[in-house]
């Protein structure tokens, strides 16, 4: 088998999984550091944080990058930690959005540092955004993320929006913490156009604060939009995209659920992952383990390195299914600011 550049020899097999799923999509987290500590990710103090030489470095990144896309993956997301705090993150898109068979680089951002950064991530070939917003009010924003930042994230929003970028709003909904602003995410859809998606909250939180009774489910939050009037109706979805898409009736706004909780969509997962500090993983609730890093720095080839991302791809668990059916599900399963959501 050879590797010729970026691309693999044609009839090289896709990776598919004991459960057929074939994976499309690669989410890269570049940094475990963020410039927020939301409560339910990480905690103020006391997380341990990668040594800085631990983490991949932009042209590791680019490399696996490259066997990846060898391997079929066509969407790229960069996430955190918070990936605008890394530096001159706009060369790294510049050199990921040259290679071959990768379509879009899209990130997952806070948005606190987007203001200053979105013209030089245009010219550089970032596609989309989506920008995690969890309030609308000022003073709960400080108390969720730690930082008075909230009229910052909407000056980068509209900045962001004033380049062209495609936004969405990733909003994480827990029960006695934000579950009472569905309603006004709903409006702010409406108001602004900028699709909302809310997120199930998961086990997946370094502050160990997870249990079942703060998950609104994606049918509460259906059930409380819909009785304070505005009705919702479903769109056709693509299965492979987690979000259940709605539009609101009367309106132009769109608004969607991801249900990871209350109806995991692991079957029709095409989502692979590597974390920062250089783990490739097959399904966001397994331990990392798959050390990419050190083969890399042990000077293996592209080809032996694209043998063992597809040797680790074949054993793709289940997923969150197996979690549920085996009862297993308990806080902090993996830390969020190392994988990236
Ligand atoms: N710092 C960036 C941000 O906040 O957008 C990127 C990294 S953050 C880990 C990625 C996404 O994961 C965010 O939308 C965040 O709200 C979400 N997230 C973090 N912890 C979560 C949890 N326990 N359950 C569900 N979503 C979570
Ligand atoms: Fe930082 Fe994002 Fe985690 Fe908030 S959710 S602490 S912004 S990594």
């Amino acid at each position: 088998m050879q590797f010729n550049g970026n691309a693999f020899e044609a009839d090289r097999l896709k990776p598919i999984d004991s459960l057929n799923r074939i994976p499309q999509k690669l989410r890269i987290s570049i940094t475990d550091r963020c410039n927020m500590h939301c409560v339910y990710c990480m905690p103020k103090e006391g997380l341990q944080l990668y040594p800085k030489n631990q983490i991949l470095s932009y042209e590791e990144i680019q490399r696996l990058a490259a066997i990846f896309a060898g391997l079929g993956i066509k969407k790229i997301r960069l996430t955190g930690g918070e990936p605008l705090v890394r530096p001159e993150i706009e060369k790294l898109v510049c050199a990921l959005s040259s290679i071959d068979g990768i379509k879009t680089i899209s990130m997952t951002t806070n948005g606190l540092l987007l203001n200053k950064k979105a013209a030089q991530l245009k010219i550089a070939g970032l596609h989309g955004i989506n920008v995690s917003l969890d309030t609308l009010k000022p003073d709960r924003f400080k108390s969720i993320t730690r930082i008075d930042g909230l009229s910052q994230i909407l000056l980068s929003l509209q900045t962001a929006r004033d380049e062209g970028f495609e936004i969405k709003i990733n909003t994480v909904i827990i029960r006695g913490q934000n579950d009472d602003e569905i309603v006004d995410f709903a409006k702010f859809a409406i108001a602004t156009g900028y699709p909302v998606r809310f997120i199930e909250f998961m086990p997946l939180d370094g502050s160990h604060i997870w249990n079942p009774s703060l998950v609104v489910t994606k049918e509460e939050m259906i059930q409380r939009i819909s009785q304070s009037g505005l009705e919702l109706l479903p769109l056709n979805n693509n299965l492979s995209d987690p979000a259940r898409l709605y539009a609101i009736k009367d309106n132009r706004a769109t608004i969607g659920f991801i249900p990871s909780i209350s109806e995991p969509f692991c079957g029709a997962c095409d989502r692979l992952r590597l974390t920062s500090d250089g783990k490739f993983l097959t399904c966001i609730f397994e331990r990392p383990k798959n050390d990419v890093k050190k083969l890399i720095r042990a000077g293996k080839s592209d080809t032996e390195i694209a043998d063992y991302l597809m040797a680790c791809y074949q054993k793709k668990p289940p997923g969150l299914i197996s979690l549920l059916e085996h009862n297993t599900l308990r806080s902090g399963l993996n830390l969020m600011n190392t994988i990236g959501g």
